[in-house]
């Protein structure tokens, strides 16, 4: 039987290296921690040595296309795909950050959403048979959906939104805010929640896609919440460990063989969360 392997993005610090840390302690394959800067991921690589875990490194930076198609074709090549993909990388501007919401709605928006996305599209094709994937967003995201208006609310929520429509919903988001005229196009003052509500529901769509697509695949596809987490975003006041953020997203990477579900829906504690 070929290797398995597994792929956590952004994993030189925070929660993606406590994920890769439980997956090397409980993953019966190759775990690979990748970053965007490889002195980063390298040092964070000897810091699970130290610990007597071994993980693999590959750079990967989600905002740089030729990154993320190199990593994919790295992917292919070695393993004939990958068995686990947990999409973590992630960004947040401080609460006391003055940068204008403009900026950061798009800074934001680019790579929570647009390159996570880009992630996807170049990865889910080589997801294997019985493979699991795991997007990490937030429960800032299931708060900020609320906050949108009720039509807004209803797309996001409707089992038929197509990606295309996400996208343009998004895109929408960071336009409007650019003329500073997002409230009045009905969504919430937050680019990090926003992000998230995309994500989330980006998720859905890529499950509802699987199922229809390759359904006798048995692919897992699931976004979840880690909890508020003592992290550089989330800064040292948050109650859980980094390890304790990663017991949600590593629940969901290795959910059994034959399992069936959850699928396409939004996990936190490791329970479903309503959407
Ligand atoms: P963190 O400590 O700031 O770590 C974020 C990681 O993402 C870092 O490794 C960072 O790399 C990487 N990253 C950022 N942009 C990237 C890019 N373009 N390409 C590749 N990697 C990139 O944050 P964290 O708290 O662990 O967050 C991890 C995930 O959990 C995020 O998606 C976050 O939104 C989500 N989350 C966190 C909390 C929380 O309470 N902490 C709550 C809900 C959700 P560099 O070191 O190079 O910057």
């Amino acid at each position: 039987m070929s290797t398995k392997v597994a792929v956590v993005t952004g994993s030189n610090k925070g929660i993606g290296l406590s994920i890769v840390r439980a997956l090397c302690k409980q993953y019966q394959g190759d775990v690979y921690l990748t970053a965007r800067d490889t002195g980063r991921g390298q040092e964070a690589v000897e810091s699970l040595s130290s610990e007597g875990l071994k993980a693999m490194f590959h750079q990967l930076d989600i905002n740089d296309l030729n990154s993320i198609t190199t990593a994919a074709a790295f992917f292919k090549d070695k393993y004939g795909g990958v068995d686990v993909l947990i999409n973590n990388a992630g960004i947040a501007f401080k609460g006391a950050d003055t940068t204008a919401f403009a900026i950061q709605a798009e800074v934001t928006l680019k790579t929570n959403f647009f390159a996570t996305r880009d992630m996807l599209t170049h990865f889910l094709p080589i997801v294997k048979a019985g493979g699991r994937v795991v997007n990490v967003s937030s429960f800032v995201g299931a708060r900020t959906l609320n906050q949108c208006s009720p039509d807004h609310q209803q797309r996001f929520r409707s089992e038929d939104i197509t990606e295309e429509e996400l996208v343009g919903m998004m895109q929408q988001f960071v336009d409007e805010a650019k003329r500073g005229e997002h409230k009045k196009g009905g969504w919430p003052d937050t680019a990090y929640g926003m992000s998230k509500t995309g994500l989330t529901t980006l998720s859905m769509i890529h499950a509802r896609q699987l199922s229809k697509e390759r359904p006798n695949d048995g692919i897992l596809l699931n976004a979840c919440c880690p909890g508020w987490v003592r992290t550089d975003m989330a800064g040292p006041k948050a109650p859980k460990s980094p390890d304790e953020g990663a017991i949600t997203p590593v629940y969901l990477a290795l959910l059994p063989p034959g399992a069936t579900e959850p699928h396409g829906k939004f996990v936190s504690d490791k329970e479903v969360q309503p959407w």
